[in-house]
């Protein structure tokens, strides 16, 4: 790689934001580089892989990637029974071959997109200095680096309030259509889950970073109850885990003195603060931002300014209600022995009591991070 290579557009980070970004910039015929610092595309996985039909709309050729579809929520609060929510339908994806599809996507549109190789200064002056000794100085830049975004950090979007994640890949002994939602106090800001994915469950468990001390145990007795209740196997196929940011969302437009940033998916704080789904907004910010990208640089002066109100229109009102709901939860956390189980009925998608009040959510979003343009 030659030092100041010309590039209109670097994306940093090639996710499903990062892919679907350079897509959308290459399409136009700029000159477009994604870099990420895996050695290969979507791999290793750090994701439980399920994500709603709703994402047909955005990606094509799903069916390709998917190991199974589900059609209903199982919440379990504590020890009671299991409330259902039907028609909750959703795809459990191959995520390590999703992301590998949208990068081959973004290539075809003309992207050149760059594994093992990071960003590992970005000055001031927008120039980004790669970890191979690479010195670039694009036009624009597009942070899709993730919930611990450097391109975030340089112009001043951190995700503050971050969940961390433990999950294991068990074998599945009996066929399950759902998503299994494990709500209980001892969880301390999240939940456990049980995604399948035909023969192998991913079993999971997120918590406030400050309890990821606890997420091993928590996860054993998981892990124990469902392989007492001949769910699954006692033995354990394979580890992951990772950071979810829970703070809501950022102010996704910056600059580094006369160069535009715009951030997308987990670095621009989209991830949904209650459910930590992800995949959806990464996608779909990625591809808004590499358009906006384009235009700006086409000359619309407007065009970043039109990113961020679009982003707020798409995601603003469910993350802010995500986000009360998160608060209430830790308000019980913080005050006494935790949330009861109303409280935490309250705080899940599952129940009416979590969609009430729209009036709060609206004060919530009032009070979203938001940093001077
Ligand atoms: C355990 C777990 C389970 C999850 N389960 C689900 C789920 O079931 N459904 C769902 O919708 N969401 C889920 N999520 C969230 C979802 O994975 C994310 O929201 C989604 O991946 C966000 O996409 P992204 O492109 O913004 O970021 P990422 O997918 O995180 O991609 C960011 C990329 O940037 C790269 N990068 C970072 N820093 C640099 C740098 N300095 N230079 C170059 N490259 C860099 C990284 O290597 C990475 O490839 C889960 C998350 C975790 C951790």
């Amino acid at each position: 790689m030659s030092v100041d290579e010309p590039i209109d557009i670097l994306v940093v980070g090639l996710g499903p934001a990062g892919s679907r970004a350079a897509r959308a910039a290459a399409r136009t015929g700029l000159r477009v580089l994604g870099i990420d610092r895996r050695r290969k595309p979507g791999q290793p996985v750090q994701c439980a892989e399920f994500v709603p039909t709703m994402l047909d709309q955005s990606v094509e050729g799903l069916d390709a990637v998917t190991r199974q579809r589900v059609d209903a929520m199982m919440t379990y609060v504590e020890d009671e029974a299991p409330h259902a929510t039907t028609d909750f339908r959703g795809r459990m994806l191959d995520r390590g071959a999703f992301d590998a599809a949208l990068v081959r996507a973004a290539r075809q549109a003309g992207a050149d997109c760059r594994f093992g190789v990071s960003a590992a200064e970005i000055g001031r002056d927008g120039a980004v200095t790669l970890t191979d000794g690479t010195v670039l100085r694009p036009r624009l830049v597009i942070g899709a680096d993730g919930p611990r975004s450097n391109v975030g950090a340089a112009i001043g979007r951190i995700n503050r309030e971050i969940v961390e994640t433990r999950q294991i890949a068990v074998p599945l002994l009996r066929r399950h259509d759902a998503t299994d939602i494990f709500l209980s106090a001892g969880i301390v800001g999240g939940y456990g889950w049980l995604f399948p994915r035909g023969d192998i469950a991913n079993v999971g468990l997120g918590a406030v970073h400050t309890q990821r001390h606890r997420l091993k145990p928590l996860l054993d007795v998981l892990h124990r109850r469902l392989a007492g209740e001949g769910r699954v196997g006692r033995g354990i196929l394979g580890f992951t885990g990772g950071s979810i940011p829970a703070g809501g969302m950022l102010d996704p437009v910056g600059a580094l003195d006369d160069v535009p940033v715009l951030l997308a998916g987990d670095a621009a704080g989209l991830t949904n603060p209650i459910t930590g789904a992800g995949i959806g907004p990464a996608v779909m910010s990625g591809t808004l931002a590499g358009e906006a990208a384009a235009a700006r640089l086409a000359g619309d002066a407007d065009a970043l300014q039109d990113y961020a109100e679009e982003i707020e229109a798409l995601f603003g009102a469910a993350n802010a209600r995500a986000l009360m709901r998160r608060r209430d939860i830790m308000r019980s956390h913080a005050e006494g022995a935790g949330p009861s189980p109303d409280e935490l009925r309250a705080g899940w998608i599952a129940w009416p009591e979590y969609w009430a009040t729209p009036d709060r959510a609206t004060t919530a979003e009032t009070t979203l991070s938001r940093s001077p343009r």
